[in-house]
């Protein structure tokens, strides 16, 4: 079976791993914690990083401290990870999403004007598969009507817009290093803000709300989301290298790309826009409304021929959970509906060798044809 995804771990994480093992730094206080908040802060040129456990939970206290709460509404695109709207109704507020863009998967910005109201508190972006939402119309709406931005970079590792670092944007970004992300930590994630006063926050969140005037008496409830020493030195060993990560992930983006080129019935991801250049997160693929079988079809045939995949994202509108809390009910976004019964992706990690790329690309073609 060729995996979905295996990562590369052979630069320097077996050195830094064992530093904390034979130092006895393995807990959320060593080193290489701070060390990895600076050199990723850095990387995405913004003030301050704030390491997490997961990239999830960053973006549950993303919400947090921009104050969110009861009622607010959040703008965000219905096409993504479950992670965004579970942040936003956990702290009260109400998720209201946008289609997304038909080539480029992609929240659909010129929907977002139209769901403002007096309520919307925040806009929640999150760059999609490898090429990054248009930030410049966003952040212009955002100026307009005074609403916060959260970008959620977590599939953005070392992309670009316009030149500009992703997670660089709005008032707070985050990001995620599991296993699949360009820089994986085993499980792991990111904070990251040039506003002091919200990084205060955050690393409050991190950390239990303790007050450090009296350690056990809180203001506020926080979580216990803090990252180990030994998650951090993976993380260093990682970003050194994450140049040569998006390097070779853009050079299989563009083989798979050569490889299934002109084959019909199948969408293949955009390359470019005006303002990115793919970094193929991974490798999605949508079928054609005249191919007589879905995604599920084609993922259970690709098995068979020993591809693993996974299908898209399912849309936020169509999530049971939400529906049970009255939210998202009675609403129609049709491209988000059909790529995510059409869409799947295909083994898109570091660790894959041209060598299974080329069965991956036949298998495809053999499912198609
Ligand atoms: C992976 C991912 C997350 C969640 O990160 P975890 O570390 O798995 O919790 C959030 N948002 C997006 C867009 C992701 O791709």
């Amino acid at each position: 079976m060729i995996p979905v995804n295996e990562p590369l771990l052979d630069g320097n994480e077996k050195k830094y791993l064992l530093e904390c093992i034979e130092t006895g730094w393995i807990s959320s206080e060593g080193p290489f914690i701070k060390r990895f908040e600076q050199e990723f802060a850095t990387r995405v040129g913004r003030k301050y990083a704030i390491a997490v456990s997961n990239g999830s939970v960053a973006l549950d206290a993303a919400v947090v401290a921009l104050d969110i709460s009861t009622g607010d509404e959040v703008i965000m695109p219905t096409f993504t990870i479950i992670s965004c709207a579970a942040a936003i109704v956990r702290a009260g507020g109400v998720p209201v999403v946008v289609d997304c863009d038909a080539d480029t998967w992609n929240m659909s910005v010129e929907q977002i004007e139209s769901r403002i109201t007096p309520r919307t508190k925040a806009i929640m972006v999150v760059h999609i598969f490898g090429l990054p939402v248009d930030m410049v119309p966003v952040l212009a709406l955002a100026e307009k009507y005074g609403l916060s931005v959260i970008e959620d970079a977590a599939e953005a590792h070392g992309q670009t817009y316009q030149g500009q670092p992703c997670g660089s944007f709005g008032d707070i970004s985050t990001f995620s290093f599991y296993p699949n992300k360009h820089v994986t930590t085993g499980e792991g994630g990111m904070l990251l803000t040039d506003d002091p006063a919200i990084a205060e926050r955050c690393r409050s969140l991190r950390n239990l709300c303790f007050k450090p005037e009296q350690r056990f008496v809180h203001d506020e409830l926080g979580w216990n989301l803090r990252m180990t020493n030994m998650q951090a030195a993976l993380g260093v060993a990682q970003l050194e290298r994450l140049d040569q990560f998006v390097a070779r992930k853009r050079a299989m983006g563009a083989y798979y790309q050569t490889l299934l080129a002109g084959l019909a019935g199948i969408q293949l991801p955009g390359a470019e826009t005006t303002y990115a250049k793919n970094i193929y997160w991974v490798f999605g693929l949508v079928l054609a409304d005249d191919v007589p079988f879905d995604a599920k079809e084609a993922m259970s045939r690709l098995g068979k021929l020993g591809v693993g995949t996974r299908p898209f994202f399912w849309p936020m509108h169509e999530q049971p959970v939400l529906h049970k809390m009255g939210l998202l009910q009675n609403e129609h976004h049709p491209v988000a509906e059909r790529i995510a019964r059409r869409g799947f992706y295909i083994p898109s990690g570091l660790a894959l060798t041209e060598a299974q790329m080329i069965d991956v690309a036949a298998a495809v073609r053999q499912v198609l044809q």
